[in-house]
């Protein structure tokens, strides 16, 4: 039977783009398909996110030649900052301190905006040939046989390949198709996001301040910019997604505090209510499932897109080693190493973010002094800050080869 390419990806965003390109730089041909058209996706409008790329995510993007159109773009984080906070009070005397010079391998991470990230991809997927990208169109439906899978997309055409894989989002079709359920919380928060610009130099720390209501996070962006991940309940946050600009800065000046001098928005806002998402199996047959459509994560401690390019690197390298030994690279037994790799990672990290989460958004005081005596304990012990900063860093774990900066 004729296959159109080896493997095709459903969804284009960032871990669908990063895996197409890994993918291809592995040998294989890929399609990858998104329902948003390029246009669209390229737009400033498109997503006010910034992400605080690992350094372990980095070098993925190095190693697959994406880097180098993005670095210009990015911000080194040097040190984080974590305070426990209420809006007007300031910050209490507790807080964590990480800075990178405690390692040796360089910034934890860097800040990147949506946008630089956006189009170094997809200029990527535009110059190799062994990607063919189809967009704007949806699939619809999928199939499975012994010997490949087909997609089929609203416009009516089909992609025949050797396996799926499903880079669809928190809402994943290909998952739902194939049956796969999901945990899902809602956690009753909305994270309003917004570019800050600032009067003085952020001097490449990033904060994250612990509110009752939900975490602050402010990032350092190029320039004297930072983002903020404002994270509140439904009705506040929609409160604060309705107010002008002057009345916004108003509502966000206490609890941004005034270490950076006079602020003022530098773009537009934008808003995600916060839910934890988690596939119950990360395969099925001749079908994978990376980023989001595997697990969606609270974004308090940044992480999201570096798990799912964690899967990335995990996935590319199951399927070229697999390739290189002559196996399908769709069978179950290629696959239940990916999920093996995988399924811890991913199970501790969304325990984490949701029960710092939990500890965190609330204003008990018996928690409070729990959190504030444990936050002065990691801060006073430089194995266990350095542990802290390694995590950060996504240094820990099982890497896979392209995040420890070698080839695929
Ligand atoms: C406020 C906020 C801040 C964040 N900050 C960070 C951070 O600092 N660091 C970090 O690592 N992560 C962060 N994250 C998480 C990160 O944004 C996500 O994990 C990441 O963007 C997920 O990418 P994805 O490609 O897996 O999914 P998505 O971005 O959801 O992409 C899915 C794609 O699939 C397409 N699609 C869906 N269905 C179909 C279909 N049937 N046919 C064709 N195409 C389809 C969609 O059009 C879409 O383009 C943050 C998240 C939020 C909400």
């Amino acid at each position: 039977m004729e296959f159109d390419s080896d493997i095709a990806i459903v969804g284009g965003g960032l871990n669908g783009c990063a895996l197409a390109i890994a993918l291809a730089g592995g040998g294989f041909s890929v399609t990858l398909i998104d329902s948003l058209a390029v246009d669209a996706l390229t737009d400033d409008r498109f997503d006010g996110r910034s992400y605080a790329l690992a350094l372990a995510s980095k070098r993925l993007l190095d190693a697959i030649n994406v880097w180098g159109d993005i670095a210009q773009n990015t911000q080194p984080m040097l040190e984080i900052k974590v305070t426990d906070g209420r809006a007007g009070e300031g910050p209490s005397p507790f807080w964590m301190h990480f800075d990178h010079a405690e390692i040796e391998e360089g910034p934890m991470g860097f800040m990147v905006e949506d946008r630089h990230l956006r189009r170094a991809f997809l200029s990527a997927i535009t110059a190799n040939d062994r990607i063919t990208h189809i967009a704007p169109d949806t699939v619809v439906a999928q199939s499975v046989d012994l010997s490949g899978a087909s997609v089929t997309l609203a416009s009516g055409k089909s992609v025949r390949s050797r396996l799926i894989i499903g880079s669809d989002g928190r809402r994943s079709g290909v998952a739902q198709r194939a049956g796969i359920s999901r945990s899902f919380k809602d956690y009753g928060q909305t994270a309003v996001v917004a570019a800050i610009g600032h009067e003085l130099p952020h001097n490449g720390i990033a904060h994250q301040f612990f509110m009752p209501a939900g975490p602050l996070a402010i990032l350092p962006l190029t320039g004297n910019r930072s983002s903020i991940v404002w994270a509140e309940t439904h009705a506040r946050a929609a409160e604060l997604s309705g107010m002008g600009d002057a009345e916004f800065i108003d509502a966000l000046r206490p609890a941004f505090g005034d270490f950076l001098g006079n602020i003022h928005l530098a773009g537009a806002r934008f808003s995600y209510p916060l839910n934890l998402t988690l596939a119950d199996h990360l395969v099925d047959q001749r079908l994978a499932l990376v980023g989001d459509a595997a697990h969606g994560v609270h974004p308090i401690a940044g992480q999201g897109l570096n798990l799912g390019l964690r899967d990335v690197g995990a996935l590319a390298q199951v399927l070229v080693d697999a390739r290189r030994r002559g196996e399908d690279i769709g069978t179950d037994a290629v696959l239940a190493r990916y999920a093996e790799w995988r399924r811890f990672d991913t199970a501790t990290l969304a325990m984490a973010t949701n029960s710092f989460n939990g500890l965190f958004s609330n204003d008990n005081p018996v928690l409070r002094a729990g959190r504030d005596i444990g936050m002065g304990v990691v801060n006073a012990f430089p194995a266990l800050r350095r542990n802290f900063i390694r995590e950060a860093a996504g240094l820990t774990g099982d890497l896979p080869r392209l995040m420890q900066g070698r080839a695929l």
